[in-house]
């Protein structure tokens, strides 16, 4: 075993990891778009590729969003769906992922009147055909649109039913301001007793970050947290997640989007003190970083080790929701990279 000094771009790569944050309404790169667009006869008000990536500018959650939901309208068809999906695994591969738990947005589609069978079938198909494709396993999250109401949520749960073996578990995204986690507990209450794992968005420096952390963990009982990297702050909970072991999905390409700031010194800390924190692009075709140049920003910033970096593949598996031998199976593969790197020219 020869690690390199400092963990080169190469060595991420080639690492085997999961990505546990990853919206795949959020890949949707400007040249798919522009196509979709076209394949379907929508208006999207720009007819080149340089001019959609024109329009992927923002600087602040709220603004960001505002770009986001409307782009979809391009998703029309299952297969739509299937290609946004299938795109983004052929990348995830090149990028080394090995195991993917992928969110999706129904309500973003269902609300315009695109069937949810739709989106879960097209979504579904690529997931289903990624491990002899492209060598990936694929799962799929359903989340919830906090700054939609409740009842919109349970409508959306007992639609996917039907579909429960084809979903691994539910989340909760979009904007957190004036959305707090309270609001959906009777959701998510249900979403446990039909099976579901449960996870959700606590935003970057949110009003009440700190609050709405302590209510998913102790009211919600959630299995893992989306960001939440605002935990720093509160030490006594710090401790709860770490005896707990559980997974902090960070996006640190994101979070200098919608701040000004990374966040590198709070999730290396964080990853320090023996936090299972994770690494993940969150939506990369609009921040333009897939999950290796995550890595590598959080890496650089942060000053990490090759030995920190292998954690957080470690811990990308560890905060999964995989069955245990799976799982013992994807490490024992993070090891072999380890012992084998470097020893053959
Ligand atoms: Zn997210």
């Amino acid at each position: 075993m020869t690690l390199p000094a400092t963990p080169t771009r190469e060595f991420i790569t080639g690492l085997p990891k999961a990505e546990l944050h990853l919206h795949l309404e959020g890949t949707l790169e400007p040249d798919l778009k522009l196509r979709l667009a076209q394949r379907n006869g929508i208006d999207i008000g720009q007819t080149t590729v340089e001019d959609v990536r024109a329009t992927y500018a923002f600087d602040s959650l709220t603004s960001f969003l505002a770009v986001y939901y409307p782009a979809m309208e391009v998703l029309q068809t299952a297969d739509d769906f299937f290609e946004l999906a299938d795109a983004y695994l052929a990348r995830a591969a090149a990028d080394g992922v090995r195991h993917v738990e992928m969110f999706f947005d129904p309500q973003a589609h269902t609300s315009r009147g695109v069937p949810f069978e739709a989106v879960v079938t097209g979504y579904h198909r690529a997931a289903a055909e990624a491990p002899a494709k492209h060598g990936v396993d694929a799962h799929l999250i359903l989340c919830f649109l906090r700054d939609m109401p409740a009842e919109s949520a349970a409508e959306t749960l007992e639609a996917s039913v039907p579909f429960r073996d084809r979903i691994l578990g539910v989340g909760l995204d979009s904007d957190e301001r004036g959305n707090p986690p309270q609001k959906f507990a009777g959701v998510f209450a249900r979403a446990r007793e039909l099976g579901y794992r449960l996870t959700m968005h606590c935003d970057i420096d949110q009003v009440g970050s700190v609050d709405n952390i302590r209510t998913v963990l102790e009211d919600i009982g959630v299995d893992r947290v989306d960001h939440g990297t605002n935990v720093v702050e509160d030490p006594a909970l710090v401790d709860v997640v770490r005896e707990r072991g559980l997974g902090l999905t960070c996006c640190p390409v994101s979070n200098s989007f919608v701040t000004d700031d990374m966040k590198a010194t709070e999730i290396a800390g964080l990853l320090r003190a023996g936090v299972r924190v994770t690494v993940n692009s969150d939506d990369p075709a609009y921040f333009g970083g897939y999950v290796v140049d995550n890595y590598v920003a959080l890496a650089d910033a942060a000053g990490l080790t090759a030995a920190e970096v292998v954690q957080l593949a470690r811990n990308s598996f560890e905060a999964s929701w995989l069955g245990a031998a799976q799982r013992a199976a994807f490490l024992a593969d993070v090891d072999s990279y380890v012992a084998g790197y470097g020893t053959t020219a």
